[in-house]
């Protein structure tokens, strides 16, 4: 039994005899823990894995205590019934909410989630059915198979049943292919849509699971309590949540569990110490709070949770040998026109950054595009994977124009990618990071994920990770945490993503930028044994030497235009590029 497994259990039998032990404040701080961990863990998928912040969470707490509340007492519907209609509610508004702020980049997201948090909580205090300040009361308790749970001690299995449901869900979706896609959204998501993740519809995903979790909390404390107003739902409880998360740190679901019991417990504390030691009353913890919060973000920005994992090493991926190998799509013909470039044109502005540029190339060929700085090559290799829009031309791709395309809808055609700047999850294994590039061979989604029902498929897109690192030769890494590996091998891996697509053109960014000479040795061996295997490849490079011994064939630019094309002992023959390329020395 593994570690981590060890403490499941341990965490699971004190759950069960707790409210049979302990005193009952101790039974209601308990209660107050796994109601805010539910809320926290959505935010610990939106804001500590998703990148997203928001401020408003309480609002959806909110949306479920009063659906509840007023269901319940003035109609008599039954808890259940309500819990639904709260879920279904918290989802209409979630998606429509989801769509008008995720749009939104940078601080302005935050913000927006003020904006509504703020305007929900108004509206639960000013509808007058909804009881304003005052609230609702008398809520009915809820029955589980004819058992009332009329004491906090009952509620407790309730509450921390589903808390537990709730984390090991989203502990099971984290690990998949959608969570694989959600945790590639931090960082911009330019990477993600590059293997085909629709992001925006991955961060409504995340925004309205977190909404969920929350309504759910709201729920059940409605009827812990059988009584709700406004106030637990103001903004103020919104920042507190996102704290918690903080605290807890997004490393591990269980961070919901200790930033909530961390902060529940803590404050508690300081609310019975400080005015004691201050000598007069006042919400002095929340000043302390601000100053730990700091202090936190200063000393260990990702929360508690990878304190405490260093407990626990994460255990090895287990990679099934007899899962069955991916489909793979036809291969073009050896000469074929892959890629065709027909008076491409980039304007920025004034500048013409690619100036009716025309160039094709074939199958099973290595294509270099080389030029001196800002001669337009990361521009083109942006026009054609869909990144930028074209002003003027057209691109093909095995007879089909590519240029009106997305940069998600390319890739299905074939084209994968490496960046010039390596994009990949440094906390995350070699083997999952490269698993990325898989996505599109896989069709399994969220709730099946949550449910672990795609284990088969997901065994598939591992065994195809491992394929494509043994085939670029960093079998032996797999394990490893990608940040760790070294800037060649990064690129490496990079590759191996991109293979992980299945492409007919690989696409590289300068790859050899930065790397040592054995490094780039390494590299251009292991281009040469991709092109023997039937790949073609567009090489955009800077390094002449590296460029030269490896390509069949080369186009040169300059000033966003085509200065030659040919063999590269053709080029390194011609005069004008010497001319260009070399500042004129001869
Ligand atoms: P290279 O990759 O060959 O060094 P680039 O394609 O990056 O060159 O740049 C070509 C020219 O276009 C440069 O003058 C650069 O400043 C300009 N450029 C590139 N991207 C942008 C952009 N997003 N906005 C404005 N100008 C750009
Ligand atoms: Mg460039």
């Amino acid at each position: 039994m593994s570690r981590a497994r060890l403490v499941l259990g341990v965490f699971v039998a004190f759950m069960l005899a707790a409210p049979l032990l302990l005193p009952e404040f101790h039974v209601t701080l308990l209660n107050y823990i796994g109601l805010y961990s539910i809320v926290a863990l959505g935010l610990v998928l939106l804001t500590g894995v998703g990148g997203l912040t928001s401020f408003g969470q309480a609002a959806f707490v909110g949306m479920g205590a009063y659906t509840t509340a007023y269901l319940s007492t003035a109609f008599g519907v039954s808890p259940w019934l309500t819990l639904i209609a709260g879920l279904a509610l918290t989802f209409a508004v979630s998606v429509f909410l989801g769509f008008i702020t995720l749009r939104l980049s940078g601080h302005y997201l935050p913000l927006g989630t003020i904006a509504w948090g703020i305007s929900l909580f108004y509206l639960f205090s000013n509808i007058e059915f909804l009881g304003g300040y005052t609230g609702i009361s008398s809520l009915p308790e809820i029955n589980l198979f004819g058992l009332a749970l009329d004491t906090g001690r009952k509620f407790d299995y309730l509450i921390w049943a589903l808390a537990l449901l709730a984390l090991l869900s989203v502990d099971n979706l984290l690990d998949s292919r959608s969570g694989r896609a959600i945790r590639a959204l931090k960082g911009g998501g330019l990477m993600a849509e590059s293997f085909g993740v629709d992001t925006a519809r991955m961060k409504i995903v995340i925004f309205v699971h977190a909404a969920l979790l929350a309504s759910l909390s709201g729920w059940l404390y409605a009827h812990l309590l059988r009584f709700v107003n406004p106030t637990p739902f103001s903004i103020n409880a919104g920042i507190e949540y996102l704290f918690m998360a903080v605290v807890g740190g997004a490393a591990s679901v269980w961070g919901a569990v200790v930033g909530a019991g961390i902060l529940t417990v803590l404050k508690q504390w300081l609310q019975d110490l400080l005015p004691r030691l201050l000598g007069q009353s006042g919400n002095f913890e929340m000043i302390v709070f601000g100053v730990l919060l700091v202090l936190l973000l200063q000393r260990a920005r990702e929360g508690i949770m990878p304190l405490v994992l260093r407990f626990f090493p994460a255990p090895k991926k287990q990679l099934q040998a007899a899962a069955p190998e991916l489909p793979r799509r036809t291969q073009p013909a050896a000469g074929e026109t892959l890629l065709e470039l027909t008076r491409v044109r980039k304007a920025f502005g004034g500048l013409v950054a690619v100036n009716d540029l025309s160039f094709s190339l074939s199958s099973g060929e290595i294509l270099g595009l080389i030029g001196p700085n800002g001669a337009g090559k990361s521009t083109v290799f942006n026009l054609v994977t869909g990144v930028l829009p074209l002003t003027g031309g057209e691109v093909r791709f095995r007879g089909e124009r590519i240029d009106i395309l997305s940069a998600r809808a390319i890739v299905p055609h074939g084209l994968a990618r490496t960046f010039q700047h390596v994009h990949l999850l440094p906390t995350m294994s070699v083997l999952e990071n490269v698993a990325i590039g898989a996505h599109l061979r896989g069709s399994k989604g969220v709730i099946s994920a949550a449910l672990r029902l795609e284990r088969a498929e997901e065994a598939m897109l591992l065994a195809e990770a491992a394929r494509q690192l043994e085939r670029v030769g960093l079998g032996d890494s797999m394990h490893e945490q990608a940040g760790s590996l070294a800037l060649g091998q990064q690129r490496i891996l990079e590759i191996a993503r991109a293979l992980c697509a299945d492409p007919v053109l690989l696409l590289l960014d300068e790859p050899a930028a930065g790397l040592r000479y054995q490094e780039k040795r390494a590299l251009a061996e292991l281009l040469r044994k991709l092109r023997s295997e039937g790949m073609s490849v567009l090489l955009v490079e800077h390094d002449m030497d590296f460029v030269m011994k490896l390509v069949d064939r080369l186009v040169v630019m300059d000033f966003g235009e085509k200065l030659a094309e040919g063999l590269p002992q053709e080029i390194q023959a011609n005069a004008v590029v010497l001319e260009a390329y070399l500042g004129g020395v001869k």
